[in-house]
C-alpha cells in the first residue's frame, strides 16, 4: 500500500495551491483527481491581480504558449439598459483559460499526481485514512469543487441550496470571420446584470477565445434565460451571429460564513468544496487560493496531529479573512430595488467605485500575506 503525508482530492486551483505550499515545506503530497489534465472547467476565466500575486505567478513564463489576456476596463449595464465603460490606468484583471491555468498550477505544485482516478472510498483506520483501498494518510483534503465527495464526510447532508449559483456558458475559439464580427474587446470584458439582481451575464474575450455565460441564484429555467441572453447579444451585434449553442452548466456556493464544519478529525475542506465564492461577484478562484494558503499554515502548525481541535484554527482564520455572513434584512420591495439599481448602474461613479472596485475587484481586501 502507498502512503503519504497528505492526500488532496481535487487538482483545481484550491488543491494545486495547497499541494504547492506543502511540497515547498517538504511534505509528501498526493493529488487525486477524477479527470486527466489538461481538463476543462466551466468558468469565465477572469482572475484579479490579487490572485496572480497570491500564486506568485510568473506571468512571462505563464504567457509562453498560454492565454493571459490583460484587462484594463469593463463595459457594464443592466440587461436592456444604457452601458457604462470604465477604464483603468493599470491592469485591473486577467483572462485565462481554465484548461491551461489549472494544468500549469498542478504541474508546478510538484505533488505526486494520480489523475483519472476518482475518490471511490475512504475508511478511517487508527487515526488515519485509507483512500481507495490503496493509499494510507493521516490527512485528507476535500478540494473536489461543489460536488466534492469528501464534503459528505465533513458536512453530512448540510443544506447546499440557499446560496448556490447555477451557471451556463460556452467557450470557443473564434475563426477569422467570427473574430472580425465580435465587438467584445479582449481588454474590456462586458457584464450584463439581470433586472432582479439575482445574477448576471458576461462576455469575456481572451485572445481568439470567447466565453459567454450567465449565472443566477436559484434559477429553474436557466437554459431559456441563457438562450435569450445570447439572442440579446446577437441583436446588439456584440457577438458573432453563429456562436455554438451547446452550453455547459455548473454550480457553486457563495460564501455565507465559514462554519466549523469545514474540518473534522483528519480532514479539511478548501475552495468550492467549502463554499467560499465572493457573494457579490461570484469570484471563486481568489478565495479558493486563499483558503488553500490558510489551510497550509494550519496544517504545518499542527505538525502531524490532525485532531479536529487542532484544525479548528482554519475556519476561524477564514471567517476573519472573509467576514461573517451578511444577515442584514432585505427591506426594499423588488420594484424599488429594480428602479434604484437601473439608475445606479447608469452612474459612472457607482459603476467604478462600488460595482467594479468594491464588488468585483475587491480592491479593499488586502492580499493575504
Ligand atoms: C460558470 C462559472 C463561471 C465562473 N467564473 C469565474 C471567474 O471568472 N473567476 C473566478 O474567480 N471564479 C469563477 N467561477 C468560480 C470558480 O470556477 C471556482 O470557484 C473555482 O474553480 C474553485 O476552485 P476549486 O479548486 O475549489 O474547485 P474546482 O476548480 O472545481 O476543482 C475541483 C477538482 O476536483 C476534481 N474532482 C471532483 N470530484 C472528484 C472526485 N470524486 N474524485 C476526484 N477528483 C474530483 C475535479 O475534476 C476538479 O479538477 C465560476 C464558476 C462557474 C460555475
Amino acid at each position: 500500500m502507498d502512503s503519504c503525508d497528505v492526500i488532496i482530492v481535487g487538482g483545481g486551483p484550491a488543491g494545486s495551491t495547497l499541494a504547492w505550499k506543502l511540497r515547498k515545506r517538504g511534505l509528501d503530497v498526493v493529488v487525486l483527481d477524477k479527470s486527466t489534465f489538461p481538463r476543462d472547467k466551466v468558468c469565465a476565466g477572469w482572475i484579479t491581480p490579487a490572485t496572480t500575486e497570491l500564486l506568485q505567478l510568473d506571468k512571462d513564463d505563464y504567457s509562453r504558449g498560454r492565454v493571459l489576456q490583460e484587462i484594463n476596463g469593463f463595459r457594464t449595464s443592466m440587461i436592456g439598459g444604457a452601458e457604462v465603460v470604465t477604464r483603468y490606468e493599470r491592469t485591473a484583471s486577467y483572462g485565462i483559460r481554465r484548461s491551461e491555468f489549472d494544468h500549469y498550477l498542478l504541474q508546478r505544485s510538484g505533488a505526486r499526481l494520480r489523475l483519472g482516478e476518482p475518490l471511490k472510498i475512504m475508511k478511517r483506520n487508527n487515526g488515519a485514512w485509507i483512500v481507495n483501498d490503496d493509499v494510507k494518510t493521516p490527512l485528507v483534503i476535500g478540494a473536489g469543487g461543489h460536488f466534492c465527495p469528501v464534503s459528505r464526510f465533513v458536512r453530512g447532508n448540510e443544506e447546499k441550496k440557499p446560496s448556490a449559483v447555477i451557471a451556463q456558458e460556452v467557450e470557443f475559439e473564434m475563426d477569422a470571420s467570427q473574430q472580425l464580427e465580435c465587438q467584445v474587446e479582449g481588454d474590456t470584458p462586458e457584464l450584463f446584470f439581470c433586472e432582479d439582481l439575482k445574477g448576471y451575464g458576461w462576455c469575456v474575450r481572451k485572445g481568439n477565445f470567447l466565453n459567454i455565460g450567465l449565472g443566477r441564484e436559484d434559477e429553474p429555467n436557466l437554459t431559456e434565460q441563457m438562450k435569450s441572453f445570447v439572442e440579446y447579444l446577437k441583436v446588439r451585434e456584440r457577438i458573432p451571429s453563429n456562436v455554438p449553442t451547446h452550453f455547459k452548466g455548473h454550480a457553486y456556493r457563495l460564501y455565507k460564513g465559514a462554519s466549523q464544519n469545514l474540518v473534522d478529525d483528519n480532514v479539511m475542506l478548501i475552495g468550492d468544496a467549502a463554499g467560499l465564492a465572493y457573494p457579490k461577484s461570484g469570484e471563486g478562484i481568489r478565495p479558493a487560493v486563499e483558503s488553500a494558503l490558510t489551510a497550509a499554515e494550519v496544517i504545518l502548525s499542527a505538525a502531524g496531529d490532525y485532531q479536529r481541535s487542532k484544525l479548528l484554527e482554519y475556519p476561524l482564520q477564514l471567517a476573519e479573512r472573509l467576514g461573517q455572513e451578511d444577515s442584514s434584512p432585505d427591506i426594499l420591495p423588488q420594484s424599488v430595488k429594480r428602479f434604484m439599481s437601473r439608475k445606479l448602474m447608469e452612474s459612472k461613479w457607482f459603476s467604478r467605485r462600488v460595482l467594479l472596485d468594491r464588488w468585483f475587484l475587491n480592491t479593499h481586501r488586502p492580499v493575504l500575506s
